[in-house]
């Protein structure tokens, strides 16, 4: 793939006019919804391929979600594109105001493995409802997806409108190179930094969706039972290769044994007493990220699970406790199916936990007592999260997803999708029948009056 050639055919259609009117888009919305329901049995195949991810996880979490956005977009789209009529100053009087969402042209998105459909066309949606061209970059560690996209896609659309970059490192470099118009970047914080010095040099915008360590506390007045259940499972969908999943457990000390046996009991109600032979749970993607995650076990105390299986990167879904201070798995995103548990005695002391960390993606908060919940929102920086759940508000199109901090910057989903890839467009619109002579010179006298007027 040639980039400079590939973003300057897109630049080339863009600038034609033609991804501009709202119905073309809505028809595009249209035909990317059509392509994922022709093409179900394919994805489904390619992400089971990549890490035997079940069926149901792969419509729930990736082709159900990515439905339910077209939709709510195609839905919506006519009334968020039209220029919005809003309050005017009387210092420019007779005037009115007027804000024009415009595209912003040509937007590079790159994606990760995780969640290869979904996390790569989810912003699409968002860009292409704007109105720009849009060049793909899925992960090239999720291989049988990325070729299927590019397959599936090359057939659907004109590359000069939508393209599938296929490729590692070198490949995104080769596009970050590029003078595109807008980059929208999903992965980790340090290819983040990567992405952002590289817009820097045409100063194009960037949204980076990055990852952290998302915390969940439960205290003592939680549903134990139901805290339990939620947890284990945004913990171990995914087998834990979720941004949002919780990265690690702060449980008050008072119910940790109580808390922990549920937990247990739910795992083994989900997966079975070998929840390798589960069809339910899915592999570590690959080699290099079994090894790290493997490399965690010895940083605390197995109280459940385990095993492995280097052969399929296979982790047991696992808990650690008595984790030690200061070891790697709580220094870095685990991403994988094992769940450190440390306690506190008052909820300050959890607070002071996160604090010390840098901002994280998510948080969750399993109480019953408001104050507690009150004072955790308010006290803690983090991009969005539940209360009394986990990774569910990543599915709502309500809410805007999005870091803070060393977890990213901007947000989409829904409206903030359309926001995120579009331009406003601020206008002031005058009309010839009133020309007040105010403003112009000779000055003399007049500044007495526009103190009271800006005042
Ligand atoms: P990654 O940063 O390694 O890779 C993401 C993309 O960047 C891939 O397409 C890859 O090809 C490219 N890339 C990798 N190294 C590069 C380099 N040196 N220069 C240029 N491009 C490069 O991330 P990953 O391992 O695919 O995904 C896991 C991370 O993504 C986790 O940190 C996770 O939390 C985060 N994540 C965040 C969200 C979110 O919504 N905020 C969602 C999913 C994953």
């Amino acid at each position: 793939m040639d980039a400079a050639s590939l973003l300057e055919r897109q630049k080339t259609y863009f600038k034609s006019g033609a991804t501009k009117s709202v119905e073309f888009r809505i028809h595009q919305l249209e035909t990317l919804k059509k392509l994922l329901i022709e093409h179900e049995e394919e994805w489904n195949d390619a992400l089971y391929a990549d890490f035997k991810k079940p069926v149901f996880e792969t419509y729930a979490t990736e082709l159900g979600l990515l439905h339910q956005e077209i939709s709510f977009t195609i839905k919506n789209l006519k009334k968020w594109a039209k220029p919005r009529r809003v309050s005017r100053d009387w210092v420019n009087f007779p005037s009115s105001n007027f804000v024009f969402k415009e595209p912003y042209g040509s937007v590079l998105i790159i994606a990760p493995w995780n969640y290869p459909i979904q996390l790569t066309l989810m912003p699409l949606i968002g860009a292409v409802a704007a109105g720009n061209t849009v060049v793909v970059k899925p992960s090239e560690i999720t291989s049988n997806t990325s070729s299927v996209m590019n397959l599936i896609m090359s057939k659907w659309f004109k590359e000069e409108f939508i393209a599938v970059a296929e490729g590692g490192v070198e490949v995104t470099q080769d596009l970050l190179a590029q003078d595109f118009d807008y980059i929208f970047f999903t992965g980790s914080t340090r290819v983040g930094k990567i992405v952002m010095e590289a817009a820097a040099k045409n100063l194009t915008p960037v949204t980076l969706e990055l990852g952290g360590k998302s915390p969940c506390i439960v205290d003592e007045t939680a549903d134990l039972k139901t805290a339990a259940k939620r947890i284990a499972w945004g913990k171990f969908l995914n087998a834990g290769q979720t941004c949002v999943a919780p990265d690690y457990l702060l449980l008050q000390a008072s119910v940790q044994k109580e808390f922990l046996e549920y937990f247990k009991e739910i795992v083994r109600e989900f997966y079975g007493v070998n929840p390798k032979i589960s069809p339910d749970y899915t592999r570590v993607v690959n080699e290099s990220h079994f090894n790290r995650l493997e490399g965690y076990l010895q940083d605390g105390h197995l109280y459940h699970g385990g095993r492995t299986d280097r052969s399929e990167c296979y982790i047991e879904p696992t808990v650690l406790t008595e984790v030690k201070p200061g070891s790697k798995i709580m220094e870095e995103e685990i991403f994988g199916p094992i769940l450190p548990v440390l306690t506190f005695e008052k909820v300050s002391e959890a607070i002071a936990v996160i604090q010390e960390k840098p901002k994280p993606l998510a948080l969750y908060i399993f109480t019953t007592d408001s104050q507690t919940e009150n004072l955790v929102l308010e006290k803690c920086s983090f991009g969005g999260g539940a209360v009394n759940d986990v990774v569910a508000h990543f599915g709502s199109h309500y809410l805007p997803l999005g870091g803070v901090g060393r977890s990213g910057m901007g947000a989409y989903h829904g409206k903030q999708s359309f926001e995120t890839f579009s331009h406003s467009k601020g206008i002031m619109k005058k009309t010839f029948w009133a020309d007040l002579p105010f403003r112009y010179p000779p000055y003399n006298g007049k500044l007495k009056w526009l103190k009271k007027i800006l005042n």
